[in-house]
């Protein structure tokens, strides 16, 4: 049985699990795969203190922190339920069952991909997610942003400040932005948007992107842009399908949390990339993850016995 169950080896969860066992609380983190999208990450420079670095090398520095305390990990293992009888129950994918006073919940998401041939190649190549993280490595260049919902206006307008071209492809024939970025947008000079526009391929020379092709689907025509990036912006998705029934989510699936991290469920808190929080950043899920044990703390000692 653990004071605090961690459920995810992302930077929230890392950071959430150092934070309980300097309170001196019996530990676990539980994860898939320890160190979460930090591990799929190229380049990193907004880590602020760490000029840069790189994914796989900051996930190797998460783990070394996290081994300096008492903290029992527990990986390739998937939750699938969470549930409450007395402590907090959470269920794992091979049978097993982990008992917890208290249960901090740091499953992440994922970005919906475009399913197109070139996009796995050259990711980290010029295939981007997260215009905050790599907009800048794009400075002067022409770039594209897939999907014109709120992210991806907000990603053309953001990027349009820092590259030489941004062209928005849209699927659908209307935009689902607000009205607001729209109009934003088409008063900048260098976001070019297209709708009815279907991604098909991804263009490279082996080594970087270089263009991509999409499909005109009112005329079925093919076109090819040249372009040194391509910002994927139809959707995150927060990794908690198994959560739906046993604490709010919102109709994203994000879980509802208040300023301490707690949820809807007694004793169960939650942080980063799954959470409500509008920024997905590792920092802000650092501090989340922070937030979130404080708050299991201050749980601990008002309601659990011992
Ligand atoms: P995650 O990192 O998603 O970790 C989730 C953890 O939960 C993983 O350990 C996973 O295995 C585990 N998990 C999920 N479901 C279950 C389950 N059911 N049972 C058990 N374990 C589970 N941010 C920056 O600040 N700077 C950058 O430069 C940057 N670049 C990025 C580049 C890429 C390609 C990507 C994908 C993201 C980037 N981000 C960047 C965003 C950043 O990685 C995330 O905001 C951050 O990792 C979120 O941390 P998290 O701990 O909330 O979740």
């Amino acid at each position: 049985e653990f004071d605090v169950l961690v459920v995810g080896g992302g930077p929230a969860g890392a950071s959430a699990a150092i934070y309980a066992a300097r309170k001196g609380l019996k530990t676990g983190i539980v994860a898939e795969r320890f160190g979460g999208q930090v591990a799929d990450t190229v380049g990193i420079e907004n880590f602020i203190s760490v000029q840069k670095t790189e994914g796989p090398k900051l996930v190797a520095q998460l783990e070394e922190h996290v081994k300096d305390y008492d903290v029992d990990i527990i990986t390739q293992q998937k939750a699938v339920t969470l549930g409450k009888s007395g402590n907090v129950e959470v269920a794992l994918e091979s049978g097993a069952t982990l008992s917890s006073k208290s249960v901090i919940l740091a499953t992440g998401a994922r970005w919906r991909e475009m399913n197109v041939p070139g996009e796995q190649e050259y990711r980290g190549k010029g295939v981007a997610y997260c215009p905050h993280c790599d907009g800048p490595l794009f400075k002067g260049k022409k770039v594209a942003v897939i999907g014109g919902g709120n992210s991806g206006i907000e990603a053309a307008i953001d990027l349009a400040n820092i590259v030489e071209h941004v062209t928005v492809l849209e699927f659908a024939d209307t935009l689902r932005a607000d009205e607001v970025l729209i109009k934003k947008a088409n008063s900048l000079g260098n976001i070019e948007i297209i709708k009815n526009a279907q991604t098909t391929e991804v263009i490279g020379d082996g080594t970087r992107v270089t263009g991509l092709n999409y499909t005109d689907r009112v005329s079925g025509d093919e076109h090819s842009i040249s372009l040194a990036g391509i910002f994927v912006q139809i959707g995150l998705i927060p990794n908690t399908e198994f959560l739906k029934g046993s604490i709010e989510l919102t109709p994203f699936g994000e879980i509802v949390i208040d300023d301490k991290g707690a949820t809807s469920m007694p004793g169960v808190y939650a942080a980063g990339d799954a959470t409500t929080t509008p920024f997905k950043q590792i920092i802000i899920a650092m501090g989340s993850g922070a937030t979130a044990s404080l708050g299991a703390f201050d749980y601990l000692i008002r309601h659990a016995d011992g």
